[in-house]
């Protein structure tokens, strides 16, 4: 990792500068697993308390990276979202995402080598904490 120490802002924190900070301990992982051999998830204890889970399916389509983020405000996709089938094609088998390896990023993020060969999105604790897919944070 050759990054460390270079704090780079990305699209997604510029955006939301007006939303307001959630707590330190929102933010700060106590336990982070990623599920990598059953091919569930990742899953993050929070200092909170809070628990979280992500398929790894969401997080690819989630992936805040600057093309994928592009990608999706121009198909008005949500993060998480899936892309659209296309019409018209025959459907294709398509491998469900699942990260080859996970790495910290920092102290801040985790970042993803995916089995699709993607690996610039860097998920900081932030951006996943304010995704968080609980039915919890989902009622808000
Ligand atoms: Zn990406
Ligand atoms: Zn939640």
């Amino acid at each position: 990792m050759s990054h460390e120490g270079i704090r780079l802002v990305s699209e997604e924190e510029a955006r939301r500068a007006d939303a307001p900070e959630l707590p330190r301990d929102a933010v700060t992982p106590a336990k982070v697993r990623v599920q990598q051999t059953s091919g569930e998830g990742l899953e993050i204890d929070w200092k909170d308390g809070h628990r979280s889970r992500w398929g790894f399916v969401w997080l690819r389509n989630a992936c805040p990276c600057a093309t994928c983020h592009e990608e999706r405000e121009a198909a008005g996709r949500a993060a998480g979202e899936a892309k659209a089938k296309a019409a018209g094609l025959l459907p294709m088998y398509v491998a469900p995402a699942r990260p080859e390896s996970a790495s910290p990023v920092g102290n801040y993020a985790i970042s993803f080598k995916w089995n699709d060969g993607h690996s610039t999105g860097i998920y900081s604790w932030d951006y996943l904490r304010r995704h968080c897919g609980c039915t919890e944070c989902q009622v808000k």
